[in-house]
């Protein structure tokens, strides 16, 4: 039996010094976890975070008093984020611009978090290049209730399905209640051509099994099916980021893992903010999660 340490080994130097005040306020009332808390986890992160979350348009859920208060999801800077956090210029549908935010380093995230932001939802496009989207996912959103085994099945199939039309991709566990399955993507192609392949990939899957997938949104329809919910792949949609946390019960995390490990798991929420050690040491055994060199193939 191995001996505990009478003190815990002391903790890496931050990767970010952006102050964080009320460290002590509790944001997760049911298993405790803190702002203070929230920041380390965020700050060890950063090294894995970053490649996925940098550069890119970002949306957060922002809960300043706790995930059980008010939350709100915000896309544009109220004016109070500070210098570590980015402005980028984007289009708007009506005409004219409006700036949203992006980040390029731990500060940039550890700012975030210091007003009160939760979870990190990006575009599928980076700040430098916002027209042209380089990843495609397929966030599978099963009816209430359904065994998790099922959505584990859908994944799985939807990746030899991507295989054979020549896309390689990954599993992310959503740390709510699906999978995402995520398609790096050289960019290039436009939005359109963008949604277009995502919409029509997952409308094939909902004709070829109408018992286990649908295309649309609507809950009445999705009884004891998935929806296959293309629709992060329109032009100012967002999805959760990798190691973003949720702002759920138990403060769960959305998690990259490897397809081979996608068995073993129970749900789509195994791990959490106090995680950052087992998070860390997963890193080193996956394989070049999320990034491949590849192109859309015209179907
Ligand atoms: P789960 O596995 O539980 O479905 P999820 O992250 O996939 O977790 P969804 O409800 O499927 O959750 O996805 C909702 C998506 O919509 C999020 O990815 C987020 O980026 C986006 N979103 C969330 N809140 C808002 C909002 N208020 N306005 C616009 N988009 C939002
Ligand atoms: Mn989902
Ligand atoms: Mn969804």
């Amino acid at each position: 039996k191995s001996v505990k340490p009478e003190k815990a080994a002391p903790a890496p130097p931050p990767a970010s010094d952006v102050k964080i005040s009320s460290r002590d306020r509790v944001l997760f009332p049911d298993s405790g976890q803190t702002k203070g808390d929230l920041a380390d986890y965020y700050n060890r992160m950063a090294p894995l975070m970053l490649p996925f979350v940098a550069n890119r348009p970002i949306s957060l859920v922002r809960c300043p008093q706790g995930r059980a208060k008010k939350c709100f999801f915000q896309k544009h800077d109220s004016g109070a984020f500070g210098d570590h956090v980015l402005h980028v210029p984007i289009r708007e549908k009506g005409g004219g611009s409006e700036d949203y935010i992006y980040i390029e380093d731990a500060d940039g995230l550890i700012a975030c978090v210091q007003m009160g932001t939760i979870e990190f939802h990006g575009w599928a496009s980076r700040a430098d290049a916002v027209e042209k989207p380089d990843r495609m996912i397929f966030d599978l959103d099963p009816d209430e209730g359904m065994a998790f085994a099922k959505v584990k099945q859908a994944a799985c199939d939807i990746r030899d399905h991507l295989a054979n039309i020549g896309l390689v991709s990954f599993a992310m566990l959503s740390g709510g209640k699906g999978v995402h399955v995520v398609v790096p993507l050289t960019s290039g192609h436009d939005w359109e051509t963008h949604k277009d392949f995502a919409s029509r990939f997952a409308q094939a899957l909902s004709t070829a099994e109408p018992g286990r997938f649908v295309a649309t949104m609507s809950k009445a329809k999705r009884k004891d099916r998935i929806f296959i919910d293309w629709l992060r792949n329109q032009r100012g949609s967002t999805a959760i980021l990798p190691y973003s946390v949720r702002a759920r019960a138990g403060a769960p995390v959305a998690v990259p893992i490897e397809w081979d490990e996608l068995d073993e798991m129970k749900n789509a929420h195994p791990f959490n903010l106090a995680d950052a050690d087992k998070l860390l040491a997963r890193f080193k055994h996956l394989k070049g999660w999320g990034f491949v060199a590849q192109q859309l193939p015209e179907i």
